[in-house]
């Protein structure tokens, strides 16, 4: 194992994967800590991930270092802790004390800090994070329910988490290229610095930075500064050059999808779905409950497993949504439907299904939560952001697509099933 990935959400760790595959790199995601008798998986990188965004600090601490703890052991040559690249914390954490803990855990001394990720129009200048080209404060991450992010200054949102302090790398210097920003993230180091916020505007300035720190135990970021690891790995002789890193086993099996995600993606390609494949509607309102939810799309899915792709969801538009929350609550409604959820797939699994898509991150969790997942193979992408994989745990192996709900194209329930045909 050449990187080992600690990553403080479950879709966020799917997108540095897809990065990594794309580099060449053989990957694996685990779903939570590793226990300590799970065996290596075969890989290049093994990205551990975790739910420990908004978890509290200590909780956050503690896991992040027992999943660091089993990447030691399965011997990764490099680490790599993974945020989301609009920064989401507050002043408590997460970010500031769980790579206090990594650093002091590694005895490194200073890592770089860098959630650049251009292709999303995450850029970060003079130390300045700016989402969709307006600063991050102005993003609407502002108003965000968990993490409001209301200081696009990463340099004093970071001094404020941690007990170490913060310099910056600036524009110009990234601009120069690698050499210069390994001399100004060395004189940082020297001068008793803790942490580097890095600029970054385009990809080219992540692949530099990602050559300047190719020496470095630690690496923080999103998954943009990822880009230019696998270089690294490859010049210095350590990953082949000429496999497919996305190769995964052959399942045989019938197909479905399972869509909770209420987002307007999701909807979209429901509604694309509805003239091509057999939909099924849960109607949570007129029945709430799970078992008796799951029970019913069960029986409608019965005789035409097998056939095409059956497609079955929760998903409604907000208006019945804030229905069926007015009546049980917002956090009751989600449980209930993510529990309907998680028995459907495992009836699906029970009768046949051995290729799913899952639309919706909370979703995705409360499915893979069920069927016992511990490790997701990295294969193709169907859509930037979300690929195939093969999931293996408790049951039988499985090809699992888990979408955030937002992400793929409109016809993206047709398209994953024709890309693993091809
Ligand atoms: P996304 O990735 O789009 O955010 P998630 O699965 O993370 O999707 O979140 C969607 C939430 O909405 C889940 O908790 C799910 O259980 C809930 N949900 C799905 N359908 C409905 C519905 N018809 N009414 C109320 N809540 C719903």
């Amino acid at each position: 194992m050449l990187l080992g990935v600690i990553a403080d959400d479950f879709t966020g760790a799917t997108d540095l994967c897809s990065m990594l595959v794309r580099g060449g790199m053989r990957t694996v995601q685990l779903i939570g800590v590793p226990s300590p008798d799970l065996p290596v998986p075969d890989a290049d990188a093994v990205v551990v991930a975790l739910k420990s965004r908004t978890a509290p600090v200590r909780q956050a601490i503690d896991e992040s270092l027992a999943a660091l703890k089993w990447l030691q052991a399965a011997g990764a040559r490099q680490y790599f802790f993974k945020y989301c690249s609009t920064f989401d914390s507050t002043d408590e954490g997460n970010i500031g004390p769980v790579a206090d803990a990594l650093v002091a855990a590694l005895d490194c001394g200073f890592a770089l800090a860098c959630p650049a990720f251009p292709t999303n129009a995450r850029t970060v200048y003079q130390g300045y994070l700016f989402a969709g080209g307006v600063l991050l404060n102005e993003s609407g991450m502002e108003n965000h329910p968990l993490t409001p992010m209301t200081d696009a200054n990463l340099v004093r949102v970071l001094s404020r988490q941690t007990e170490g302090t913060v310099g910056l790398v600036p524009f110009t210097t990234v601009d120069q290229g690698t050499h210069a920003i390994r001399d100004a993230m060395t004189q940082l180091k020297e001068r008793g610095r803790r942490y580097a916020i890095v600029d970054a505007i385009t990809d080219a300035h992540l692949i530099s930075i990602g050559e300047a720190a190719a020496s470095h135990a630690l690496i923080t970021g999103g998954s943009g500064v990822a880009m230019g690891l696998p270089a690294n790995y490859r010049r210095a002789g350590l990953l082949a050059a000429a496999i497919d890193p996305g190769a995964l086993p052959k399942v045989d099996g019938a197909s479905a999808v399972l869509a909770g995600s209420c987002s307007r993606a999701t909807l979209a390609q429901l509604g694309y779905a509805r003239s091509h494949l057999p939909v099924f509607e849960l109607d949570a309102l007129a029945t709430p409950d799970a078992a008796a939810l799951s029970e019913a799309a069960l029986a409608w899915a019965a005789d035409k497993i097998g056939d095409k792709p059956v497609v079955i969801a929760a998903s409604a538009p907000p208006d019945k949504v804030a229905a069926l929350q007015a009546r049980l609550g917002r956090e009751a409604a989600g449980a209930l439907i993510e529990d309907a959820a998680a028995r459907i797939a495992e009836g699906l699994v029970a009768r046949g299904v051995r290729k799913l898509v899952v639309a919706g991150g909370e979703t995705s969790g409360a499915v893979a939560g069920r069927l016992g997942v511990r490790s997701l193979r990295i294969g193709v992408e169907i859509d930037p952001g979300v690929p195939w994989t093969f999931a293996e745990g408790r049951g039988p192996g499985l090809m699992m697509a888990l979408k955030s709900g937002n992400f793929g194209a409109t016809d993206f329930f047709l398209k994953a099933f024709r890309v693993l045909e091809a």
